[in-house]
């Protein structure tokens, strides 16, 4: 039976090149990047070469990069390190502006937050998980600004693929003196991070303007992961403007300029540096090849009954569709993922299963759609590997397992 894998939002395997290099890397050093002697200073040089090139693609300064482990620790750094050093400058929590899409990583971090005692505001979402500018606008005006207020709203969303402007989004918010974090993980290395690179995805293209436009408006801060990128698991990073100041999280050596102990991986960063080139030397490619394998699995669904395409066809990352159902109470929603598993096809589906029944999507909820359709969510995301034909046998398979669903369903009435 084929295994095809669709399901390249949740992570990505680590593709040749990229293990090549990290084993490289690995035959050339060992050493530990705070070590004296030759050993060491040679890990520390390979390892500041990967910050200033991650640092290029992002067009930021290498010590505005500080490696984490993955985006789930960058977006607990920047949230979690923005409110601590507040609260010890200011002996006050700032108050978090949100949006009930973001993924649990930031949820749950300003949930925490929350249970310390400070003010969160939700601002609310279209029905393509956008956030409203108007409402965090009145939010910003509404919030307290004793201590700046920390808003963090994400680029793309990992279940539908929709994508804010972060840009407007900067502006709106720079000018309502706050401070902006956003969480990047899906849209790095696929789609341009700033606007004045949307017609040329090949960011090494426009390295040349790279400091006069660093005057466009920007999020304060953003969480990125390699392992979405065919990188290695384990290893993400936050920039930080130069202008804001983190609590660390992580206590202990001086690494990353004392904003996070621990020796630092370098061979996984030598993998994420591999990662992150690759995507963005093919970024255009690659974003051209997602819109056509879009399009293909689109055209292959539409004529299924009563499906609904939750991604839009505009502002969304191309590499992810995500589908419900209108008669969605009809169909077995938990079993949907494991029947296309049987199929052969690895596919998701946002709703989470807890203490063994199954929570329906947070993100599709916030969009508005009913509980039975954030159940009945099914995710196909691609990545550079995938086919033509694994997209046309994910389409017939889902096609075959809803058919026989509602036949069931009809010949028991
Ligand atoms: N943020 C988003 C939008 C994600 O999709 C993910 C991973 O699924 C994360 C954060 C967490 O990243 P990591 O797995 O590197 O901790």
């Amino acid at each position: 039976m084929s295994k095809i894998y669709l399901d390249n939002s949740a992570t990505t395997w680590l593709c040749n090149e990229v293990s090549e290099q990290m084993t490289e890397f690995r035959n050339l050093s060992f050493g530990n990047a705070s070590s004296v002697h030759q050993f060491g200073q040679y890990a520390k040089g390979m390892l500041e070469s990967y910050r200033q090139s991650i640092a290029d693609m992002l067009l930021c300064e290498p010590k505005e990069f500080i490696f984490t482990s993955g985006g789930t620790e960058a977006n607990n750094f920047a949230i979690k390190g923005y409110a601590f050093k507040q609260l010890i400058n200011h002996k006050k929590l700032p108050d978090i502006i949100t949006t009930k899409a973001e993924h649990h990583a930031v949820l749950h971090t300003v949930d925490f937050l929350k249970s310390l005692g400070a003010n969160v505001f939700y601002v609310s979402v279209d029905k393509y998980g956008i956030a409203c500018s108007q409402d965090l606008m009145r939010v910003l005006r509404e919030c307290n600004h004793r201590v700046k207020p920390l808003v963090s709203i994400m680029h793309a969303n990992n279940e539908t693929g929709s994508t804010n402007d972060i840009q407007r989004l900067s502006e709106i918010i720079h000018n309502h003196d706050a401070v902006f974090h956003s969480d990047c993980v899906q849209s790095f290395g696929k789609i341009p991070l700033r606007n004045f690179l949307k017609n040329n995805l090949n960011t090494s293209l426009a390295q040349t303007e790279l400091h006069s436009d660093r005057t466009e408006n920007f999020p304060d801060m953003i969480s990125i992961s390699a392992h979405k990128i065919h990188g290695p698991k384990g290893i993400g990073g936050l920039y930080v403007s130069k202008e804001i100041e983190l609590e660390p999280l992580v206590h202990g050596g001086s690494q990353e300029r004392n904003r996070r102990g621990g020796t630092e991986p370098t061979e996984l960063i030598a993998g994420f540096n591999a990662a992150s080139e690759l995507a963005f030397a093919d970024m255009q490619k690659n974003y051209e090849k997602f819109k056509n394998l879009n399009s293909l699995l689109r055209e292959h669904l539409c004529d299924l009954e009563g499906i609904i395409f939750v991604s839009g066809q505009e502002n969304s990352l191309p590499n992810i569709l995500n589908v419900t159902f209108k008669q969605a109470e009809m169909l077995d929603s938990e079993g949907l993922i494991a029947l296309m598993d049987i199929e052969g096809i690895a596919v998701s589906s946002g709703s989470a299963c807890t203490s063994g029944s199954m929570q329906p999507s947070h993100v599709l909820l916030s969009m508005g759609y009913t509980e039975p359709q954030a159940k009945a969510t099914v995710r196909f995301s691609f990545s550079r590997y995938t086919t033509e034909e694994d997209v046309i046998y994910g389409a017939n398979s889902l096609k075959k397992i809803i058919k026989k669903q509602l036949k069931n369903i009809r010949n028991n009435y």
